[in-house]
């Protein structure tokens, strides 16, 4: 009946990284390494996630007519994502300028770009799409009106699922059609408006669910995860690994729980499922090249 698994409207970007011996202060010039470009943005990962696993899978975005946007679109199309519902123009693609340092933390720059010209009448344009599609799923890094504008637009049936990244206090529509909210701490914080909502992750989970989301998960890192729903709260084990990157683990884990959600398993076991994936992208380098696939799933 739908003729896709997962429909992910959201941002893509290029990731211009740069290595540096210290990251530069007010006034500095410094010296780097070669400059690295890498597909990135949430939507544009969580999309070739799922379809890595074998989801049959959409891209709803903006890019810009330029060579940042059609290296987004290659590696889209790569992993086997149908990107008709990939838009071109309008401003130039959106950029992060990223400098790591040896210790590995790093200094970012975003540039939005045509992420920010996504606009609700190219939600209400890509109609058909949304109406084909058995799972929504969206972030925060294209305007929130877009959001609201896809919650309007979702086929009877069909499930809504959303990580609020970048965090920012949320209409009660779009709380209403999460199924579920995705959250780690620092976004549970911000979506609650920083109100205390107890000391333990699973006092956050209920709090949030008593905002109006059909269910919550709220993601912990190498802790796994917790999930909230009207039956109640439930954790999610981790898999332990050898973390080396944990670069879109995030949006890995959100991808995956979306399609197996889609393919029929209760929360608890798609949250189960969709931590074997954060784990496996936590393994390898970067964010989009450290997806895996079903088998490398099942041998973790
Ligand atoms: P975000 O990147 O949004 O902050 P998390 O860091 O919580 O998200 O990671 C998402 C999921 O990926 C976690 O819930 C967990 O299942 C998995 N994961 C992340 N880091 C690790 C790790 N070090 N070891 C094992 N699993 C991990």
């Amino acid at each position: 009946m739908y003729d896709y698994d997962l429909l992910v409207v959201g941002s893509a970007n290029a990731d211009l990284v740069i290595g540096v011996e210290r990251r530069p202060g007010a006034g500095e010039t410094v010296l780097g390494s070669d400059l690295a470009v890498h597909p990135g943005g949430k939507g544009a990962n969580q999309a070739v996630a799922a379809a890595r696993l074998g989801a049959r899978t959409a891209l709803l975005a903006r890019v810009g007519d330029d060579a940042h946007g059609r290296l987004l679109l290659d590696s889209q199309r790569a992993a086997g994502v149908d990107t008709a519902g990939v838009l071109a123009g309008g401003a130039p693609t959106g950029v992060a300028l990223i400098t790591v340092d040896p210790s590995g933390d790093n200094s970012i720059v975003v540039s939005p770009g045509a992420n920010g010209r996504l606009t609700p009448q190219d939600v209400r344009s890509a109609g058909g799409l949304l109406q084909a599609s058995r799972v929504v799923s969206a972030q925060l890094e294209i305007p929130l009106e877009s959001v609201v504008e896809v919650v309007r637009s979702l086929a009877p049936g069909s499930r809504f699922v959303l990580n609020p990244s970048p965090p920012r206090p949320l209409p009660a529509e779009v709380l209403a059609a999460c199924d579920p909210l995705i959250v780690n701490e620092h976004e549970a914080k911000v979506i609650l408006d920083d109100t205390p909502a107890g000391a333990a992750p699973a006092d956050w989970a209920r709090a949030l669910l008593a905002r109006g989301p059909r269910s919550v998960v709220v993601t912990l890192g190498a802790q796994g995860a917790l999930v909230a729903s009207a039956d109640g709260v439930a954790q999610v084990p981790s898999v332990e690994v050898e973390a080396v990157d944990t670069t879109g683990a995030g949006d890995a884990f959100t991808a995956a729980l979306a399609w197996r959600l889609g393919q029929g398993d209760a929360l608890t076991e798609a949250a189960a499922y969709a931590a074997r994936v954060g784990a496996a992208a936590v393994t390898k380098a970067g964010a989009q090249e450290s997806y895996p696939t079903p088998e490398e799933v099942a041998a973790l």
